[in-house]
């Protein structure tokens, strides 16, 4: 059975999980929400090294608004 798609919540949505640009790791996503520097604001932490990365996305959907 696939954890992934037994969720329901929008924002838990598989997306693209940037690599760590110090370790390659792959990054978790520990944050989804908004901010002043966008509607989608994404958060990413390594989980070897704890490297913080923010970045936004583009929402087809909406959902932030
Ligand atoms: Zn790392």
């Amino acid at each position: 059975m696939s954890e992934i798609y037994a969720r329901p919540e929008p924002t838990l949505i598989p997306i693209r999980r940037p690599l760590c640009p110090a370790c390659q790791s792959r990054m978790l996503l520990v944050h989804v929400g908004a901010s002043c520097d966008g509607p989608n604001l994404r958060i990413f932490e390594c989980s070897k090294c704890g490297n913080v990365h923010e970045t936004t996305v583009d929402d087809p959907n909406g959902s932030a608004r």
